[in-house]
This record gives C-alpha cells, structure tokens and sequence, in this order.
C-alpha cells in the first residue's frame, strides 16, 4: 500500500510544502515566501494556509494523510514538538509548533532539524540508499548535517545531533552565527566563501569578482565563475575552500566512521571543481581505516530534499519505507 503525507520545508526565506508518497515521489508542492520578520505567529498562519492549499489541489483528504511532517531550522525538541530558538527565524523562542498543527489539523504532526529531515531523504531515496552508516552534509548559506547509524536518523539526547556546521575547525577563528569561534561553517559555508571573497576584493587584489558581481553584493558563485575564467584569487579562494571541507569531512569520517558521505547543497554544485582538492586533505588527515570504509560522493536529491525529508519523518513511521 502507498501512503501519503505533507511535508513542510520551512526556511528563513522560503516554505515548501508538498504531498509526498511513500514511494518518495512528490504529487505536488508550491514554494511561498516565509516573510520571517512578521514573527512566528505570521509564519504558521502561512504554513498552515500552505497545507491545506496542497491538500485542496490535490484532491487528497486529510484523514486520508499518514500525517505532516515539518523540518524546520534548528534548535529544535523533535519529541515535544518545540521550535526553541532558531538563529534565522526571528522572534522564535519556544514555539509549540506541533501543539498548534496538531489543533489544527487533528492528524499525526512529526518535527524535526531541517538536515535531519533531509539526511532521512538522501538515505532512503538518494545516495545513501543501502547504506546503513551515512551521513549527509547540506553545504550552503550555513552548514547543516544529519547521520543515520545502523540504518536510524541518529537524534541525540536532545534532538540536537550533528550540528556538523558548529564544530571548531580553528579555535581561533572568526565569529560564528551560533556565537562560537572559528566553526566549519564559519569557515567553509558559501557564505563564508563569500566574506573570504569580499575582503580579497576590499583589500585591491588583482581580481574579476569584482567585475563580476558589478554592484551586487559578492556570491559564491560569483567566485566559481571567476576561477572558471582562469582569475588566479578565485583559484586560491576555491582552493582554500576544498581545503577547509577537507578538514570538516575528516573530522565527520572520525566522529561516525560512515561508509559513505554525502554533499548537497549549493555549493555542491561545483563537486567537479572540488572534488579532488577536498579529498587531498582528508587523505592526509582523516584515521586510514576510516578514510578506506568511506567514500565521499554528491548528493543526489536537488532542491527538493527538505520537503521530501519533511514528509518522510511521518512516512518512515508506516510500513513500506523504514
Ligand atoms: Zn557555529
């Protein structure tokens, strides 16, 4: 039997909701806007009113759903259902978000870390498929990982496992946005890449990034495309960004010795041009054993991977996915 369910990808910037079924196939899914600075009162009005436009458009009852699952940005209590404090949702202190669904819809609610989620997607229907020892990395604006052991999305005490992007890879090194110093996010994000990128240019180096980004504020990708054109900074930039993932994707195959990890996100995108400068420097730094059981591979689920990981923490529950 396919079930079905709606997952619910909430982002700083934007919502994705969808119907998934258990076969990991979305029938359908809209993208609206979060419009964050409204507070979080704002926010779950526009989740609540995208879900039942999902469950409108696609026919679909909700008593006929396995349920809805939200992966939201962390800290989070996935088992009672509380958003605590995330950095990018402002005003979000404590909130009962399952209670408030749960009111609302009267259906089985499940929340939990928004890389969590998509770590469940990319092991059940990615690149992590058959793999019991996994762990997945969503490199972008910040870091985010989650891990599966022995084939279960590993929570922690807490719900609060694998924050990979808050572990130091330089106690000396800049402010992070969790407060820390030096953090692998704060170091190898494509945010970071960016600031790395910013000071270069600031500082009057010999650069087209510059040129490139014209008056907008400088990306990563801008630096991507400068490298492509043979610019020598952009070089030394992507080169020093593949070193710090290195160092990260090290430290991962020593914390949870997988068999295999995953790399989505943004700047996953350019796995060509990183892929043998990353792998350079976890061959000279990870534990041999742990670097010979492991490969280190692109993830394969695009954009979509939140909200498919969403549903999938109501659907792994049903028979047929877990
Ligand atoms: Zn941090």
């Amino acid at each position: 039997m396919i079930d079905i369910a709606c997952g619910v990808d909430l982002g700083g910037t934007k919502i994705n909701t969808g119907i998934v079924n258990s076969k990991g196939e979305i029938l359908y899914n809209i993208k609206i806007p979060t419009e964050a600075q409204k507070g979080p009162y704002e926010v779950i009005e526009r989740i609540i009113k995208s879900i039942y436009e999902v469950v409108d458009k696609t026919g679909v009852k909700l008593k006929d759903l396995s349920g809805i699952g939200v992966g939201s940005p962390g800290p989070l209590d996935a088992e009672a259902g509380i958003v605590l404090c995330p950095p990018n949702l402002t005003g979000w202190v404590n909130i009962p978000l399952t209670e408030i669904l749960k009111k609302e819809f009267g259906i089985k609610i499940r929340i939990n870390n928004d890389a969590n989620a998509a770590a469940l997607a990319e092991y059940l229907f990615g690149k992590g498929r058959g793999i019991n020892n996994f762990v997945y990395i969503t490199v972008s604006t910040g870091i985010g990982g989650g891990v599966i052991i022995n084939g279960k999305l590993y929570n922690g005490a807490n719900s609060n496992a694998a924050e990979i992007g808050h572990h130091t890879i330089n106690f000396d090194g800049p402010r992070c946005g969790c407060g820390n110093y030096g953090c692998f996010e704060a170091f190898a994000s494509g945010t970071a890449l960016a600031g790395f990128a910013k000071d270069v240019v600031d500082s009057g180096k010999d650069t087209i990034i510059k040129e490139i980004a014209g008056n907008r504020a400088i990306k990563a990708e801008y630096v991507f495309e400068a490298a492509e054109k043979g610019d020598k900074i952009a070089i030394e930039l992507i080169e020093k960004e593949a070193f710090y993932l290195g160092i990260g994707i090290a430290n991962i195959m020593s914390f949870y010795n997988p068999e295999r990890i995953a790399v989505g996100g943004g700047i996953s995108c350019h796995w060509k041009v990183l892929y043998d400068k990353i792998m350079a420097t976890v061959n000279k730094r990870a534990l041999k054993p742990n670097k010979e059981i492991c490969d280190v591979v692109k993830a394969q689920l695009g954009e979509n991977v939140g909200l498919l990981g969403a549903a999938l923490l109501v659907l792994r529950e049903s028979k047929g996915v877990l």
